[in-house]
């Protein structure tokens, strides 16, 4: 990658595909930051700031943060200077607006978009996917209590934070975030299907096979 222009890489799929497990494995590949809005989302609620406070309801009930709240907070981030580089992007964007944003977000910067991976999985697994998920503290780091424990019981092996599982991953909202997603973001894949920038990848293989394609779907791969 050396001399290369920035590499901004969006990770695409429904709750639970994946996302955050290989934008971790692919932005420390890439020597990028991985940003997940949701995870930005969870630490503004626990500091309670206004961002926080905006989100809070939505989140709870596993809706969309309404754009202007979303773009704004990724407006902020890529305007941080280790996205200089690019970034591993999870979780946004999620409408056909925040693709637009960041079309605009990036061409500012004289960027673009450089691949899309949609991590497609069956219903059914990403239901059993996220009633085992336990996530750290810290930094969101993912695991599965059957797939891809922990070293050691509720303890994150990266950076020693406490896990814990998250408010939204109960049945109920799990099913309404499956359907949210099928509503407002599934869309997203035709768009850039279109634009010839999405790769399909399998991700009911296993974490590290799902991770090896990823990286080799990448332009410089
Ligand atoms: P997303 O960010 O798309 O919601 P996560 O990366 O948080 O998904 O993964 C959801 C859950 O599934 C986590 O518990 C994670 O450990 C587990 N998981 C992720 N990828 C796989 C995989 N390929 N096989 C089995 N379990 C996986
Ligand atoms: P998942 O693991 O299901 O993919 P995330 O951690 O990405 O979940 O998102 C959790 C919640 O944060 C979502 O249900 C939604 O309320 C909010 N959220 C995250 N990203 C966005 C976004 N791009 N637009 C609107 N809301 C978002």
């Amino acid at each position: 990658m050396e001399g290369a222009g920035p590499v901004f890489v969006v990770l695409l799929g429904a709750p639970g595909a994946g996302k955050g497990t290989q934008a971790k494995y692919l932005a420390k590949a890439l020597e990028v930051p991985h940003i997940s809005s949701g995870h930005i989302f969870r630490v503004n609620l626990q500091v309670d700031s206004e961002l926080g406070r905006k989100a809070s309801d939505y989140l709870a009930r596993g809706e969309l943060v309404p754009d202007d709240v979303t773009i704004g907070m990724i407006r902020d981030r890529l305007a941080q200077a280790d996205c200089g580089r690019g970034a591993v992007l999870d979780g946004f964007p999620r409408t056909p607006a925040q693709a637009e944003a960041l079309d605009e977000l990036l061409g500012e910067r004289g960027a673009r978009v450089a691949a899309v991976l949609y991590i497609k999985v069956d219903e059914a697994v990403l239901i059993q996917r996220l009633s085992g998920r336990w996530m750290c503290r810290q930094a969101g780091h993912v695991y599965h209590q059957l797939f891809n424990p922990p070293k050691a019981p509720g303890v994150c092996d990266v950076d020693g934070s406490p896990l814990y599982q998250r408010s939204d991953d109960t049945e109920e909202t799990v099913a309404h975030r499956i359907a949210v997603y099928l509503r407002q973001t599934a869309p997203l894949i035709e768009h850039y299907r279109k634009r010839g920038q999405i790769t399909e990848i399998d991700g009911g293989q296993p974490i590290e096979v799902v991770s090896r394609q990823s990286l080799a779907a990448l332009p410089e791969g």
